[in-house]
């Protein structure tokens, strides 16, 4: 294969040809959403102006192309995060229904009052609420493993705080406020060996370096299309099977059960008993298309790629008088977030829109990580598989042109 051309990928993406407010765009948003190849676009308009239907039991040709594309989708996800069996991926809306459908399915069924959860400082509100809401309902316990200064786990308290009360471990694989790459692999490890379920939230990690449930061996790895170059309204959980055939359904109407009278129903297996409704049909195809995309340039290639990058950047904002970066994590991947003395990051990033280039500023859906950090926001530039030094140029000048 040819070596990453970026070039070459950034003509793929129709919405990097068009200026805004009459200059390029310079997009470092990617953590919040990936911009869509023109593969992507052309493979949803072609399913729906060619094969579609809804899917499942359709005695019609287009019906059934529509279900053999689902299923191929599926399939697709499958072998994208490497997992061994195409039953063990569920379709849902994003990363946050992923931890929702666990949190309420499993968490709803095999935890007790007085359980706790185990999660970390650095993790998104997605894998916080929907634990509270369980506490809520469950009595469950929240227990948070903390973070150094420089934004890496504490492995020492992690491992110290799996005690026997605790009952599931639910953590972040890239933060999204950080860039901090746990490791993931050991702190299974570490779970496993006390008989304890581990989900992971892959929404940062899948786009960016190859994914391996069964290496990791993950018992629930979440993410959203949206993030690895796929359409919004689809997402992703993986679950191992044995959990997915005990788990209770977590929505319940049509396609998830095989037979239904007044008196008792019965469910589908898995995946099937986790889809209740019509699913995004379009959104799973137009995902498929995505990790095609994404597969056909090579997960490696795009990590060697980004990890340049990210290095890039780095020195460059070093290098810029009163900007400190938030998130030194020895493992790091892809987000540069930063605060500059006196200075408002919602304004930084408001004066960069205003020079085209896109980035985010706020707490990033991470409000107890910005309270450990003392700070109640950043601005978080993001790099993505089009993201080119120039760009990294562009922001590092407007920046140091700040007032
Ligand atoms: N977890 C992490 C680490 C994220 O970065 C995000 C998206 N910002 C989510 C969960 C939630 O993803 P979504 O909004 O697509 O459900």
């Amino acid at each position: 294969a040819p070596a990453f051309e970026v070039e070459r990928v950034r003509r793929d993406f129709p919405i990097l040809q068009r200026p805004v407010n009459g200059r390029p765009l310079v997009y470092l948003d990617t953590a919040a959403s990936a911009q869509k190849p023109r593969a992507v676009l052309d493979e949803m308009t072609r399913f729906m102006s060619e094969d579609y239907a809804n899917i499942h039991r359709g005695v019609y040709a287009l019906s059934q192309r529509s279900t053999a594309l689902y299923d191929a989708a599926r399939q697709k996800v499958a072998r994208f995060i490497h997992a061994g069996d195409a039953r063990e991926i569920v379709f849902v809306r994003n990363a946050t229904e992923g931890i929702n459908l666990v949190a309420s399915s499993y968490g709803r069924h095999f935890l007790e009052k007085g359980d706790e959860v185990l999660i970390t400082h650095m993790e998104h509100h997605a894998n916080i609420v929907p634990w509270q809401l369980l506490r809520q309902e469950k009595g469950i316990a929240l227990r948070v493993a903390p973070i150094t200064d420089e934004g890496e786990l504490d492995m020492d308290a992690f491992e110290r705080m799996l005690t026997d009360r605790v009952k599931f471990v639910s953590v972040v694989h890239v933060s999204n406020s950080l860039g901090t790459v746990n490791p993931v692999k050991e702190l299974v490890r570490l779970a496993h060996a006390r008989g304890l379920p581990v989900l992971i939230d892959g929404s940062q990690a899948a786009l960016h370096m190859p994914v391996d449930v069964r290496d990791i061996d993950a018992d629930f790895y979440v993410f959203s299309g949206h993030k690895v170059y796929g359409p919004t309204g689809i997402g992703v959980v993986f679950a191992k099977l044995p959990h997915l055939e005990a788990m209770p359904p977590y929505q319940g109407g049509g396609l998830m059960i095989s037979s239904v009278t007044f008196e008792s129903t019965e469910f589908s297996p898995p995946p099937q008993k986790f889809e209740a409704g019509t699913p995004n049909i379009v959104g799973a195809i137009g995902l498929g298309a995505a990790i095609d995309y994404v597969s056909s340039l090579g997960l490696a290639d795009i990590h060697a790629h980004e990890s340049a990058l990210l290095a890039y950047g780095t020195e460059l904002l070093r290098e810029i008088p009163g900007l400190r970066l938030i998130g030194t994590a020895r493992e790091k991947s892809s987000i540069l977030a930063f605060v500059i003395d006196g200075t408002d990051p919602q304004e930084i990033g408001a004066a960069l829109g205003r020079n085209g280039i896109a980035v985010r500023a706020g707490h990033h859906c991470t409000q107890p990580l910005m309270g450990r950090l003392g700070l109640p926001s950043t601005t978080r530039a993001s790099i993505g598989l089009y993201t080119t030094r120039e760009e990294l140029d562009a922001l590092a000048s407007c920046l140091r042109e700040m007032p």
